[in-house]
Protein backbone atom coordinates (compact mmCIF):
# COMPACT_ATOMS: atom_id res chain seq x y z
CA UNK A 1 0.00 0.00 0.00
CA UNK A 2 1.30 3.50 -0.97
CA UNK A 3 0.79 6.79 1.15
CA UNK A 4 1.09 9.32 -1.46
CA UNK A 5 -0.21 12.65 -0.70
CA UNK A 6 -3.17 14.22 -2.22
CA UNK A 7 -3.38 16.34 -5.72
CA UNK A 8 -1.81 19.41 -5.49
CA UNK A 9 -0.09 18.72 -2.31
CA UNK A 10 3.52 18.80 -1.38
CA UNK A 11 5.91 17.94 1.83
CA UNK A 12 8.27 21.23 2.67
CA UNK A 13 11.62 19.65 2.76
CA UNK A 14 14.40 20.79 5.15
CA UNK A 15 16.53 22.26 2.51
CA UNK A 16 13.32 24.64 0.97
CA UNK A 17 11.96 24.98 4.59
CA UNK A 18 15.36 27.55 5.18
CA UNK A 19 14.41 29.51 2.22
CA UNK A 20 10.61 29.14 3.50
CA UNK A 21 11.93 30.87 6.37
CA UNK A 22 14.08 33.32 5.44
CA UNK A 23 11.00 34.64 3.21
CA UNK A 24 8.95 34.45 6.43
CA UNK A 25 11.69 36.48 8.31
CA UNK A 26 12.13 39.60 5.58
CA UNK A 27 8.12 39.90 5.87
CA UNK A 28 8.39 40.45 9.73
CA UNK A 29 10.88 43.04 8.90
CA UNK A 30 9.82 45.08 6.33
CA UNK A 31 6.43 44.84 8.43
CA UNK A 32 8.39 45.88 11.26
CA UNK A 33 9.92 49.00 9.47
CA UNK A 34 5.97 49.82 7.56
CA UNK A 35 4.12 49.69 10.85
CA UNK A 36 2.26 46.65 10.21
CA UNK A 37 1.04 44.91 12.99
CA UNK A 38 1.40 40.90 12.69
CA UNK A 39 -1.98 38.47 13.40
CA UNK A 40 -3.45 35.36 11.87
CA UNK A 41 -7.18 35.04 10.92
CA UNK A 42 -8.87 32.31 11.34
CA UNK A 43 -8.00 28.68 9.06
CA UNK A 44 -11.47 27.83 9.17
CA UNK A 45 -14.72 30.20 8.42
CA UNK A 46 -18.16 29.08 8.06
CA UNK A 47 -18.67 28.90 4.03
CA UNK A 48 -21.34 31.94 4.11
CA UNK A 49 -18.45 34.53 5.18
CA UNK A 50 -16.03 33.26 2.54
CA UNK A 51 -19.47 33.26 0.16
CA UNK A 52 -19.75 36.97 0.97
CA UNK A 53 -18.27 38.84 -2.60
CA UNK A 54 -18.46 35.61 -4.76
CA UNK A 55 -21.15 33.25 -4.50
CA UNK A 56 -19.49 30.71 -6.90
CA UNK A 57 -16.46 30.94 -4.68
CA UNK A 58 -17.56 27.15 -3.16
CA UNK A 59 -16.43 26.11 -6.85
CA UNK A 60 -12.78 26.70 -6.38
CA UNK A 61 -12.53 25.82 -2.56
CA UNK A 62 -11.81 23.40 0.10
CA UNK A 63 -15.54 23.38 2.11
CA UNK A 64 -17.51 20.49 3.83
CA UNK A 65 -20.08 19.92 6.89
CA UNK A 66 -18.64 19.51 9.84
CA UNK A 67 -20.07 17.26 12.83
CA UNK A 68 -22.47 19.23 13.44
CA UNK A 69 -23.54 20.01 9.86
CA UNK A 70 -22.49 23.21 9.56
CA UNK A 71 -21.02 24.10 5.95
CA UNK A 72 -17.83 25.22 7.07
CA UNK A 73 -14.70 25.72 4.69
CA UNK A 74 -10.66 26.48 4.49
CA UNK A 75 -9.96 29.69 4.00
CA UNK A 76 -8.33 30.57 -0.03
CA UNK A 77 -6.50 34.03 1.41
CA UNK A 78 -6.02 36.52 4.10
CA UNK A 79 -8.02 39.05 2.84
CA UNK A 80 -11.37 37.84 3.66
CA UNK A 81 -10.50 37.21 6.81
CA UNK A 82 -9.00 40.20 8.11
CA UNK A 83 -11.54 42.37 6.18
CA UNK A 84 -14.16 40.12 8.42
CA UNK A 85 -11.91 40.79 11.68
CA UNK A 86 -11.63 44.45 11.24
CA UNK A 87 -14.67 45.09 10.14
CA UNK A 88 -16.31 44.04 13.47
CA UNK A 89 -13.66 45.86 15.50
CA UNK A 90 -15.15 49.32 15.38
CA UNK A 91 -12.75 50.53 18.33
CA UNK A 92 -9.69 50.40 15.57
CA UNK A 93 -8.32 53.65 14.63
CA UNK A 94 -8.28 53.86 10.89
CA UNK A 95 -5.71 53.23 9.21
CA UNK A 96 -5.24 49.95 10.36
CA UNK A 97 -2.49 48.63 9.18
CA UNK A 98 -2.52 44.67 9.50
CA UNK A 99 -0.22 41.76 8.01
CA UNK A 100 -0.60 37.76 8.76
CA UNK A 101 1.44 34.62 6.97
CA UNK A 102 -0.11 31.04 6.08
CA UNK A 103 -1.29 28.42 4.85
CA UNK A 104 -4.13 28.99 2.06
CA UNK A 105 -6.12 25.80 0.63
CA UNK A 106 -7.64 26.33 -3.04
CA UNK A 107 -9.14 23.33 -5.77
CA UNK A 108 -7.24 25.14 -8.23
CA UNK A 109 -6.06 22.79 -11.08
CA UNK A 110 -2.80 21.87 -9.95
CA UNK A 111 0.00 22.47 -12.21
CA UNK A 112 4.07 23.91 -12.20
CA UNK A 113 3.77 26.70 -9.24
CA UNK A 114 0.07 26.25 -8.30
CA UNK A 115 -0.78 24.05 -5.77
CA UNK A 116 -3.74 23.19 -3.54
CA UNK A 117 -1.56 24.00 -0.44
CA UNK A 118 0.24 26.89 -0.17
CA UNK A 119 1.28 29.94 1.65
CA UNK A 120 1.21 33.60 1.43
CA UNK A 121 2.27 36.79 2.94
CA UNK A 122 -0.66 39.50 2.86
CA UNK A 123 -0.77 43.03 4.23
CA UNK A 124 -3.69 44.80 4.38
CA UNK A 125 -4.60 48.56 5.15
CA UNK A 126 -8.34 49.21 5.64
CA UNK A 127 -8.56 53.07 5.75
CA UNK A 128 -10.60 56.09 3.95
CA UNK A 129 -10.11 55.17 0.50
CA UNK A 130 -7.40 56.79 -0.01
CA UNK A 131 -4.58 56.34 -2.90
CA UNK A 132 -2.00 57.13 -0.78
CA UNK A 133 -2.55 53.68 0.91
CA UNK A 134 -2.16 51.88 -2.19
CA UNK A 135 1.10 53.82 -2.50
CA UNK A 136 1.77 52.73 0.75
CA UNK A 137 1.47 49.18 -0.47
CA UNK A 138 3.23 49.32 -3.28
CA UNK A 139 6.01 50.97 -1.95
CA UNK A 140 6.05 47.87 0.66
CA UNK A 141 6.01 45.14 -2.00
CA UNK A 142 9.36 47.45 -3.60
CA UNK A 143 10.93 47.02 -0.76
CA UNK A 144 10.16 43.44 0.33
CA UNK A 145 11.42 41.87 -3.27
CA UNK A 146 14.48 44.33 -2.69
CA UNK A 147 15.46 42.98 0.38
CA UNK A 148 14.47 39.58 -0.56
CA UNK A 149 17.67 40.13 -2.89
CA UNK A 150 15.64 39.47 -6.08
CA UNK A 151 17.81 40.90 -9.23
CA UNK A 152 15.23 41.38 -11.87
CA UNK A 153 11.47 41.97 -10.71
CA UNK A 154 8.42 44.19 -12.02
CA UNK A 155 6.06 45.83 -10.27
CA UNK A 156 3.08 46.35 -12.64
CA UNK A 157 0.70 48.50 -12.16
CA UNK A 158 -3.52 48.74 -14.01
CA UNK A 159 -6.60 50.49 -13.18
CA UNK A 160 -9.85 48.23 -13.64
CA UNK A 161 -11.44 51.27 -13.99
CA UNK A 162 -10.18 53.00 -17.02
CA UNK A 163 -10.60 49.36 -18.94
CA UNK A 164 -13.92 49.72 -17.33
CA UNK A 165 -14.43 53.28 -18.70
CA UNK A 166 -12.87 51.97 -21.93
CA UNK A 167 -15.14 48.96 -22.55
CA UNK A 168 -18.15 51.34 -21.60
CA UNK A 169 -17.38 54.30 -23.61
CA UNK A 170 -15.47 53.58 -26.27
CA UNK A 171 -16.34 49.59 -26.69
CA UNK A 172 -20.65 50.93 -25.94
CA UNK A 173 -20.64 48.16 -23.86
CA UNK A 174 -23.18 48.78 -21.22
CA UNK A 175 -24.11 45.34 -19.38
CA UNK A 176 -21.70 45.45 -16.30
CA UNK A 177 -21.92 41.39 -16.17
CA UNK A 178 -20.65 41.77 -19.76
CA UNK A 179 -17.57 43.90 -18.74
CA UNK A 180 -16.85 41.16 -16.10
CA UNK A 181 -16.66 38.88 -18.81
CA UNK A 182 -14.07 41.10 -21.09
CA UNK A 183 -11.85 41.70 -17.57
CA UNK A 184 -11.54 37.84 -16.99
CA UNK A 185 -10.99 37.03 -20.68
CA UNK A 186 -8.16 39.90 -20.59
CA UNK A 187 -7.09 39.01 -16.91
CA UNK A 188 -5.69 35.69 -18.71
CA UNK A 189 -3.75 38.10 -21.56
CA UNK A 190 -0.34 37.39 -19.56
CA UNK A 191 -0.88 33.26 -20.04
CA UNK A 192 -2.54 32.35 -23.28
CA UNK A 193 -2.54 33.65 -26.40
CA UNK A 194 -5.26 35.53 -27.78
CA UNK A 195 -6.96 32.50 -29.85
CA UNK A 196 -6.81 30.36 -26.71
CA UNK A 197 -8.46 32.92 -24.89
CA UNK A 198 -11.15 33.62 -27.95
CA UNK A 199 -12.05 30.03 -27.95
CA UNK A 200 -12.93 29.94 -23.74
CA UNK A 201 -14.95 32.91 -24.64
CA UNK A 202 -16.76 32.92 -27.63
CA UNK A 203 -19.62 31.58 -26.09
CA UNK A 204 -20.29 34.11 -23.16
CA UNK A 205 -21.57 37.21 -25.21
CA UNK A 206 -18.16 38.84 -26.19
CA UNK A 207 -17.64 39.82 -29.87
CA UNK A 208 -14.82 39.45 -31.51
CA UNK A 209 -13.91 42.39 -32.36
CA UNK A 210 -14.01 44.47 -28.94
CA UNK A 211 -12.24 41.37 -27.90
CA UNK A 212 -9.90 42.37 -29.45
CA UNK A 213 -9.66 46.18 -29.45
CA UNK A 214 -9.85 45.71 -25.51
CA UNK A 215 -6.23 43.65 -25.95
CA UNK A 216 -4.88 46.38 -27.85
CA UNK A 217 -5.66 49.02 -25.79
CA UNK A 218 -4.30 47.17 -23.07
CA UNK A 219 -1.10 46.61 -24.86
CA UNK A 220 -0.12 50.18 -23.71
CA UNK A 221 3.17 49.85 -21.39
CA UNK A 222 5.08 52.22 -19.06
CA UNK A 223 5.27 56.07 -19.34
CA UNK A 224 3.15 56.30 -22.57
CA UNK A 225 0.26 55.34 -20.59
CA UNK A 226 -0.92 58.49 -19.15
CA UNK A 227 -0.76 60.55 -22.21
CA UNK A 228 -2.30 57.71 -24.43
CA UNK A 229 -5.15 57.61 -22.04
CA UNK A 230 -5.81 61.30 -22.19
CA UNK A 231 -5.81 61.15 -25.76
CA UNK A 232 -8.04 58.54 -25.67
CA UNK A 233 -10.18 60.80 -22.89
CA UNK A 234 -10.09 58.56 -20.37
CA UNK A 235 -10.11 59.48 -16.84
CA UNK A 236 -6.42 58.93 -15.19
CA UNK A 237 -6.70 61.47 -12.19
CA UNK A 238 -5.90 58.77 -9.12
CA UNK A 239 -3.52 56.39 -11.62
CA UNK A 240 -1.23 59.69 -12.40
CA UNK A 241 -1.87 60.67 -8.63
CA UNK A 242 -0.08 57.20 -7.70
CA UNK A 243 2.30 57.70 -10.17
CA UNK A 244 3.64 61.04 -8.63
CA UNK A 245 3.39 59.43 -4.89
CA UNK A 246 5.19 56.32 -6.27
CA UNK A 247 7.95 58.94 -7.62
CA UNK A 248 8.56 60.63 -4.27
CA UNK A 249 8.97 57.23 -2.03
CA UNK A 250 11.49 56.20 -4.58
CA UNK A 251 9.41 53.20 -5.74
CA UNK A 252 10.02 51.47 -9.11
CA UNK A 253 7.05 50.39 -11.50
CA UNK A 254 5.71 49.85 -14.62
CA UNK A 255 1.98 50.70 -15.74
CA UNK A 256 0.73 47.88 -17.45
CA UNK A 257 -3.28 47.83 -18.89
CA UNK A 258 -3.51 44.84 -19.11
CA UNK A 259 -3.17 44.10 -15.26
CA UNK A 260 -6.61 43.72 -13.57
CA UNK A 261 -6.98 40.77 -11.77
CA UNK A 262 -9.32 37.96 -11.27
CA UNK A 263 -11.07 38.53 -8.52
CA UNK A 264 -14.14 40.72 -8.58
CA UNK A 265 -13.49 42.64 -5.36
CA UNK A 266 -11.11 45.01 -6.67
CA UNK A 267 -12.43 48.28 -8.11
CA UNK A 268 -9.45 50.69 -8.46
CA UNK A 269 -5.78 50.11 -8.39
CA UNK A 270 -4.28 46.85 -9.57
CA UNK A 271 -0.80 45.27 -9.63
CA UNK A 272 1.60 41.94 -9.65
CA UNK A 273 4.91 41.52 -9.23
CA UNK A 274 6.88 39.30 -11.49
CA UNK A 275 10.56 37.78 -11.93
CA UNK A 276 12.04 39.30 -15.05
CA UNK A 277 14.55 36.21 -14.69
CA UNK A 278 11.16 33.72 -14.53
CA UNK A 279 8.47 34.64 -16.13
CA UNK A 280 6.83 31.25 -16.26
CA UNK A 281 6.39 31.41 -12.63
CA UNK A 282 3.27 33.31 -12.85
CA UNK A 283 2.36 36.37 -10.27
CA UNK A 284 4.75 36.04 -7.62
CA UNK A 285 2.17 38.99 -5.81
CA UNK A 286 -0.61 40.71 -6.70
CA UNK A 287 -2.87 43.27 -5.19
CA UNK A 288 -5.21 46.31 -5.30
CA UNK A 289 -7.67 48.24 -3.91
CA UNK A 290 -11.15 46.34 -3.23
CA UNK A 291 -13.34 48.73 -1.39
CA UNK A 292 -16.73 46.73 -1.83
CA UNK A 293 -15.48 43.56 0.69
CA UNK A 294 -15.44 45.73 4.00
CA UNK A 295 -18.90 47.13 2.96
CA UNK A 296 -20.11 43.37 2.57
CA UNK A 297 -19.27 43.04 5.92
CA UNK A 298 -21.20 45.75 7.01
CA UNK A 299 -18.50 48.88 6.61
CA UNK A 300 -19.27 51.17 3.71
CA UNK A 301 -17.38 53.74 6.08
CA UNK A 302 -13.98 51.77 5.21
CA UNK A 303 -12.24 51.35 2.06
CA UNK A 304 -9.97 48.96 1.73
CA UNK A 305 -6.23 48.01 0.00
CA UNK A 306 -3.46 45.51 0.12
CA UNK A 307 -1.71 42.56 -1.46
CA UNK A 308 -0.58 39.04 -1.24
CA UNK A 309 2.58 36.99 -2.02
CA UNK A 310 2.82 33.34 -2.92
CA UNK A 311 5.82 31.76 -0.64
CA UNK A 312 6.20 28.71 -3.18
CA UNK A 313 6.51 30.99 -5.76
CA UNK A 314 8.74 33.26 -4.40
CA UNK A 315 10.73 30.23 -3.51
CA UNK A 316 11.49 28.81 -6.74
CA UNK A 317 12.01 32.46 -8.13
CA UNK A 318 14.88 32.63 -4.53
CA UNK A 319 16.69 29.14 -5.64
CA UNK A 320 18.18 30.50 -8.59
CA UNK A 321 19.46 33.72 -7.11
CA UNK A 322 22.26 32.01 -4.74
CA UNK A 323 21.18 33.83 -2.37
CA UNK A 324 23.35 32.92 0.76
CA UNK A 325 20.94 32.10 3.74
CA UNK A 326 23.33 31.99 7.04
CA UNK A 327 22.37 28.19 8.62
CA UNK A 328 22.79 27.57 12.75
CA UNK A 329 26.44 26.29 13.08
CA UNK A 330 26.37 23.05 14.89
CA UNK A 331 28.53 21.57 17.44
CA UNK A 332 28.83 17.54 18.12
CA UNK A 333 30.20 16.09 21.05
CA UNK A 334 32.25 12.85 20.50
CA UNK A 335 32.74 11.04 23.62
CA UNK A 336 34.22 7.71 24.87
CA UNK A 337 31.52 5.56 26.75
CA UNK A 338 33.11 6.10 29.48
CA UNK A 339 32.43 10.08 29.46
CA UNK A 340 28.71 9.72 28.18
CA UNK A 341 27.25 10.92 31.44
CA UNK A 342 29.85 14.16 31.18
CA UNK A 343 28.66 14.24 27.59
CA UNK A 344 25.26 14.98 28.27
CA UNK A 345 25.86 17.53 30.49
CA UNK A 346 28.26 18.84 28.60
CA UNK A 347 25.64 19.12 25.98
CA UNK A 348 22.88 20.28 28.08
CA UNK A 349 25.43 22.83 29.41
CA UNK A 350 25.97 24.19 25.73
CA UNK A 351 21.94 24.46 25.09
CA UNK A 352 21.74 26.38 27.98
CA UNK A 353 24.16 28.89 26.19
CA UNK A 354 22.14 28.66 22.93
CA UNK A 355 24.58 27.08 20.78
CA UNK A 356 23.40 24.41 18.97
CA UNK A 357 24.39 20.65 19.83
CA UNK A 358 24.20 16.98 20.26
CA UNK A 359 24.98 13.81 20.78
CA UNK A 360 24.76 10.37 19.34
CA UNK A 361 22.98 7.76 21.63
CA UNK A 362 25.82 5.26 22.32
CA UNK A 363 29.91 6.07 21.88
CA UNK A 364 30.42 4.33 18.53
CA UNK A 365 34.45 5.14 17.64
CA UNK A 366 35.56 8.41 17.29
CA UNK A 367 35.68 8.07 13.56
CA UNK A 368 31.97 7.04 13.15
CA UNK A 369 31.24 9.75 15.43
CA UNK A 370 33.12 12.39 13.17
CA UNK A 371 31.83 10.71 10.34
CA UNK A 372 28.36 11.71 11.70
CA UNK A 373 29.44 15.34 12.43
CA UNK A 374 30.58 15.55 8.74
CA UNK A 375 27.30 14.08 7.24
CA UNK A 376 25.17 17.12 9.17
CA UNK A 377 27.74 19.23 8.09
CA UNK A 378 28.82 20.45 11.87
CA UNK A 379 31.15 23.29 12.69
CA UNK A 380 33.00 21.94 15.55
CA UNK A 381 33.43 18.43 17.06
CA UNK A 382 34.02 18.63 20.64
CA UNK A 383 36.10 15.55 22.23
CA UNK A 384 36.24 14.09 25.08
CA UNK A 385 38.90 12.09 25.29
CA UNK A 386 39.74 10.36 28.67
CA UNK A 387 43.28 11.44 29.42
CA UNK A 388 42.37 15.17 27.84
CA UNK A 389 39.14 14.76 30.14
CA UNK A 390 41.10 14.06 33.48
CA UNK A 391 43.27 17.52 33.07
CA UNK A 392 39.65 18.86 32.43
CA UNK A 393 41.00 19.77 28.96
CA UNK A 394 38.73 19.21 25.69
CA UNK A 395 39.60 18.71 21.64
CA UNK A 396 37.76 21.06 19.89
CA UNK A 397 38.01 20.31 16.15
CA UNK A 398 37.30 22.96 13.61
CA UNK A 399 35.65 20.35 10.81
CA UNK A 400 35.68 22.23 7.88
CA UNK A 401 39.62 23.47 8.45
CA UNK A 402 39.89 19.52 10.37
CA UNK A 403 42.64 21.68 12.56
CA UNK A 404 41.77 20.57 16.30
CA UNK A 405 42.68 22.72 19.38
CA UNK A 406 43.18 22.09 23.32
CA UNK A 407 40.79 24.30 25.32
CA UNK A 408 39.94 24.25 29.19
CA UNK A 409 36.48 22.78 29.89
CA UNK A 410 36.12 25.90 31.32
CA UNK A 411 36.56 28.17 28.44
CA UNK A 412 34.20 26.00 26.13
CA UNK A 413 30.92 27.83 26.07
CA UNK A 414 32.94 31.35 25.42
CA UNK A 415 35.52 29.84 22.73
CA UNK A 416 32.28 28.56 21.04
CA UNK A 417 30.22 31.34 21.79
CA UNK A 418 32.19 33.79 20.05
CA UNK A 419 32.35 31.43 17.23
CA UNK A 420 29.41 29.97 16.35
CA UNK A 421 26.25 31.15 18.61
CA UNK A 422 23.98 32.38 16.30
P1 LIG B 1 -4.25 35.85 -5.15
O1 LIG B 1 -4.69 35.69 -3.72
O2 LIG B 1 -4.95 34.90 -6.09
O3 LIG B 1 -4.22 37.27 -5.58
O4 LIG B 1 -2.74 35.36 -5.20
C1 LIG B 1 -1.66 36.08 -4.65
C2 LIG B 1 -0.39 35.30 -4.95
O5 LIG B 1 -0.47 34.00 -4.35
C3 LIG B 1 -0.16 35.02 -6.43
O6 LIG B 1 0.49 36.12 -7.02
C4 LIG B 1 0.72 33.79 -6.38
O7 LIG B 1 2.06 34.15 -6.13
C5 LIG B 1 0.20 33.04 -5.16
N1 LIG B 1 -0.75 31.96 -5.52
C6 LIG B 1 -2.07 32.07 -5.82
N2 LIG B 1 -2.61 30.87 -6.09
C7 LIG B 1 -1.61 29.95 -5.93
C8 LIG B 1 -1.52 28.53 -6.04
N3 LIG B 1 -2.59 27.80 -6.34
N4 LIG B 1 -0.33 27.93 -5.83
C9 LIG B 1 0.76 28.67 -5.49
N5 LIG B 1 0.75 30.01 -5.37
C10 LIG B 1 -0.42 30.65 -5.59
Amino acid sequence: MEYNLPRGLRDIEPSEYKIFEYIRETFKEVSRIFNFSLMEPSTLEFLKTLEAKNESIREEIYWFKDKSGRDVALRFDLTVGLARYVAQKKELTIPVKLGAFGGMWRYDEPQFARYRWFHQWDIEIFDNKNIFYDAEVIDFVYNFFKRLGLRKFSIEIGDRRIINEFLLKNLKIEDEAKRMNFMRALDKASKKSFDEIWMEYRGKEIDKESLEALFKFAEFRGNRVLDTLKEYNLEAKELSTLVDLLKSRGVEYNLNMSIVRGLDYYNGIVFEVFDDEARELGALAGGGRYDPLPKVFGREDLGATGVAGGIERILLALKKEEISIPSTKKVVIVYTLDLQREALQLCSNLRKSSIACECLPEAKSFKKQLSYANKIKAEYAVILATKEFRDKKVIVRDMLKGEEKLIFLEDLTKYLTSNCAS
